[in-house]
């Protein structure tokens, strides 16, 4: 499955020939429809709704619905054009993979071929889903998919009132702010039917409509996996190739999509083949595959890393040589995080899919113990990080489903309750222990820049920006130097970035570039005064 994954990689690296190869090649943009008063209908799932709602909307408890003043949208949308759009932002040739009708059994399996590939995806949930869902809306933030909103319970738009549209976008909304604390930008009418007053309360809400421009009709598979439907959902996507920024629509629904998820990596091969850049519906090109994990103990580096049957493998290189990846089960989501936990013992973290945090042990013999989850309300929204102090404390940071970061600490073989560190972040937090019982934390900001807050001297500092433009969780590391810190990120440019600090005594220096092309973060070691050990998924390793 590794080597699978590596060759990806490799495709990877040749990207930015294949773009360049095609960038004399004229190729003109399909026009979005026209937004005109009158209503549009197209084909956008099953037109009875059979299958595609997890429970009886009537038997769903709903959010407290924001109003249209205060929506968190408003707050943080930026303002949406009026109308509907469908061609993926970017430049050179882009294509936009978007699900509808989520969360559902297929979710995760779809985000395991996304994370293989790296390329990010958009899904646009339905509120009755996300709220029997839940776990799994949490599970999406935490791999930093764009989430959109395909209203509370997938009614045609144009049989509703101004106010009731409004209704069901708000209320969405609500149960994605009460779940991730994320609010969602974009908006798809389910059946890809709107008219004025669905544009209009779109509009007042800064969410931005988004319609398709290449539809797969993977729905009419209706469960089966059947090698027929697998050809024509390849076929149909395939066709938007004639296109130079295609929007595929494909879909997650309650009943569950097994043709999708088997016809989705030849898709993606096809299009990466071509030099399509791949982008969710917010321009950008995401946060990419979950980031290894490492830890060094007497028989050498661990690297542990989610696979992709999304369960956690793990290999380890002692005197230059690696061993095989092996299998330490479980399913996650996101990044695990591992500690040397005793000089021959690694404990590895993860965020489990009911949102809890879920460890085991393994030694340097092989032993493993069995995975237990921390009796802690599961609170993740992303992945876990962790750090081991000098005096032996054991700290573990998440951001938390009110978009702050939460810290848990272990003495004495015990886990403290959750207690916040507050701020407000999208992806992270990364931590580690300085000194004798320093921490420093990152995570990444709404703009993509990168916070800091480090706790020196016995008091937190408050958060302070470090910039930068980030797309990947970031990672850290301790010690250059005494109590100095490398934090270590992959660039909007999906390149490297480092930069050094010592939190207690002075400023972090600027950003300096390391190179590679990744389509995850890092893991990172350090040993004495030297980087030993950056690791990270696309085209690098090293070892210096
Ligand atoms: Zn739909």
């Amino acid at each position: 499955m590794f080597r699978s994954r590596l060759r990806a990689a490799a495709l990877v690296l040749s990207l930015p020939l294949a773009a360049f190869a095609i960038a004399g090649t004229p190729a003109s943009a399909i026009p979005p429809p026209s937004p005109g008063d009158g209503a549009q209908s197209t084909e956008e799932g099953p037109l009875d709704n059979n299958g595609v709602l997890a429970a009886d909307p009537s038997q769903v408890p709903k959010p407290n619905r924001v109003s249209t003043a205060a929506a968190a949208s408003l707050a943080n949308c930026p303002p949406a054009p009026y109308g509907t759009q469908s061609v993926a932002p970017g430049s050179g040739k882009t294509v936009a993979l978007t699900f509808d009708d989520g969360p559902g059994p297929s979710t995760l399996p779809i985000i395991n071929v996304l994370q293989k590939y790296g390329v990010p995806g958009t899904f646009f949930n339905i509120g009755v889903n996300q709220a029997v869902f839940s776990t799994t809306v949490r599970g999406e933030a935490g791999f930093g998919l764009v989430l959109g909103n395909h209203t509370w319970d997938h009614p045609n738009m144009t049989t509703l009132s101004l106010a009731d549209q409004g209704v069901q976008m708000d209320e969405t909304t609500a149960e994605q702010m009460s779940l991730v604390n994320e609010p969602t930008c974009i908006f798809r009418p389910p059946y890809g039917s709107y008219n004025a007053d669905t544009l209009t309360a779109a509009y007042q809400r800064h969410l931005a409509v988004w319609m398709w421009s290449v539809d797969t009709e993977d729905w009419k598979a209706n469960g089966s996996s059947d090698p027929y439907w697998v050809n024509r959902i390849i076929t149909r996507a395939e066709a938007g190739s004639s296109q130079q920024h295609p929007v595929i629509l494909m879909h997650n629904q309650a009943n569950p999509n097994p043709a999708t998820v088997a016809a989705l990596p030849t898709i993606i091969e096809y299009y990466r083949n071509l030099g399509y850049t791949f982008v969710d519906l917010h321009g950008g090109t995401g946060y990419g595959a979950a980031h290894p994990a490492a830890a060094k103990t007497a028989s050498g580096v661990h690297l542990f890393a989610r696979g992709t049957d999304g369960a956690v493998w793990e290999r380890t290189r002692n005197n230059g040589v690696w061993t095989l990846w092996s299998s330490l089960g479980g399913t996650i989501y996101a990044s695990p995080t591992a500690v040397a936990t005793g000089p021959t013992e690694t404990t590895v973290f993860v965020q489990g899919l009911d949102n809890r945090i879920w460890t085991r042990t393994v030694s340097d013999s092989g032993a493993l113990t069995a995975w237990g989850s921390l009796d802690l309300p599961p609170i993740l929204t992303s992945s876990p990080s962790a750090t081991l102090g000098a005096d032996g404390t054991l700290s573990l940071v998440v951001r938390g489903t009110d978009g702050a970061v939460w810290l848990t600490q272990r003495t004495g073989g015990q886990w403290s309750g959750w207690q916040s560190l507050g701020g407000s972040i999208t992806i992270g937090p990364a931590i580690t222990a300085t000194g004798t019982n320093g921490l420093t934390l990152t995570a990444l900001a709404a703009d993509t820049s990168l916070l800091e807050r480090h706790f020196a001297d016995g008091a937190w500092s408050s958060w302070q920006s470090l910039g930068g433009g980030i797309s990947a969780e970031p990672a850290l590391t301790a010690t250059v130097g005494d109590t100095g810190v490398v934090s270590l990120v992959r660039g909007n440019d999906n390149g490297g970035w480092f930069k050094v600090a010592n939190p207690s005594t002075g400023p972090w220096t600027g950003w300096q570039p390391v190179g590679g092309l990744l389509i995850s973060g890092f893991a990172a070691l350090t040993e004495g005064t030297k980087l030993t050990n950056v690791s990270g998924w696309g085209s690098w390793y090293r070892v210096g």
